[in-house]
């Protein structure tokens, strides 16, 4: 069984004859970078650059997937959120705004043709053409929550989802579009599924507001976005597992906040996990002993895709990147 198939099945919950390793957010490092001869900050803004980067997730660390947009800002900046593409030890950053709660958002007619999206669809294709069907290629779109937060500021749009929860409902389905367009447009490039990425982390949205405002919202990108929909939230999500187990999407990409036995304890038996490794106890510093028993762990508790919680530090040794690959096709599945 390749690779790609045996990472799609486990995104269902189907048996695999191995367990699936890999990850929907960002597993480059600096050392990883040298491995790969592609760096930060070209490999954000040069579709060569960025498919070489990403193919070393598969190529030098093992993985059954390959990832490609490493940030947060690609769909933001082709919005026209000024970004600054950071460096190779620093990730890209915004700090401008692009409009006030309560005005509308123009989604701009050529927004797959600006770089910001143009980019990582050319990179989609680059990747799928070097894998073919070997390799999973998974994208990336961000969801209007996180959306709102580059466009009106994090502090703006939060305060609006308690004063004046309409201009957010409106500006979330305006910014629903940007998600979709660029879904649909990564499917069309090559993707074979994608991370939706949505900071509803608990310490910025409580399980009400998920409920209230994203959890119908994550819905209607399952149907609207033909492939399967990865989910990730940062932090502490075990309040809302149950909320997001209701939206359909496929599977769900935890962070070690929440212990694994119980992710899938609230998960229930249809909606897939990833992740749930930690980037500090484990990817960072922990000894091949510390990550061949997170990895024991992880598959005891049957999280269906084995990996990072969420994007790696920089300075985290991509050596234990690879360990935690190869701990996990040594297992059967
Ligand atoms: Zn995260």
């Amino acid at each position: 069984m390749t690779p790609r198939q045996l990472f799609l099945d486990a995104l269902r919950r189907k048996p695999t004859p191995r367990p699936a390793t890999g990850s929907v957010t960002s597993v480059v490092t600096v050392d990883l970078m040298d491995a790969a001869g592609a760096s930060f900050p070209t490999a954000h803004t040069d579709a060569a650059e960025m498919a070489k980067l990403a193919a070393a997730g598969h190529e030098v660390l093992g993985f059954d997937n390959v990832m490609p947009l490493f940030s947060v800002w690609h769909e933001s900046a082709a919005l026209g959120c000024p970004v600054d593409w950071g460096a190779r030890d620093r990730m890209p950053d915004c700090r401008g705004h692009l409009a006030a709660l309560g005005e509308d958002v123009t989604v701009p007619k050529d927004l797959l043709r600006r770089p910001g999206c143009a980019v990582p669809l050319a990179a989609i294709r680059l990747l799928r053409k070097r894998f073919g069907e070997e390799v999973a290629v998974v994208g990336k779109v961000f969801g209007p929550w996180t959306l709102g937060y580059h466009v009106f500021g994090v502090q703006e749009f939060l305060m609006g989802t308690l004063l004046e929860p309409d201009h957010v409902r409106k500006a979330m389905d305006q910014l629903k579009r940007v998600t979709i367009e660029f879904g649909r447009a990564q499917v069309e490039a090559g993707a074979d599924a994608l991370c939706l990425g949505d900071h509803a982390t608990r310490d910025l949205c409580s399980p009400e507001a998920y409920r209230d405002f994203l959890q119908a919202c994550h819905a209607e990108l399952v149907e609207k976005i033909p492939c399967p929909l990865v989910l990730h939230i940062c932090g502490d999500t075990a309040d809302r597992i149950g909320y997001i187990r209701e939206t359909g999407v496929a599977c769900f990409h935890f962070d070690s906040k929440v212990p694994a036995a119980r992710a899938r304890e609230l998960a229930g038996e249809k909606l897939a996990l990833m992740g749930g490794t930690s980037n500090f106890e484990v990817v960072r510093s922990g000894t091949p002993e510390r990550v061949a028993a997170d990895v024991a762990e992880k598959l005891a508790c049957r999280i269906d895709v084995i990996g990072p919680e969420c994007a790696v530090p920089l300075d985290a040794p991509s050596r234990n990147l690879r360990l935690i690959a190869e701990e996990a096709k040594r297992k059967r599945g």
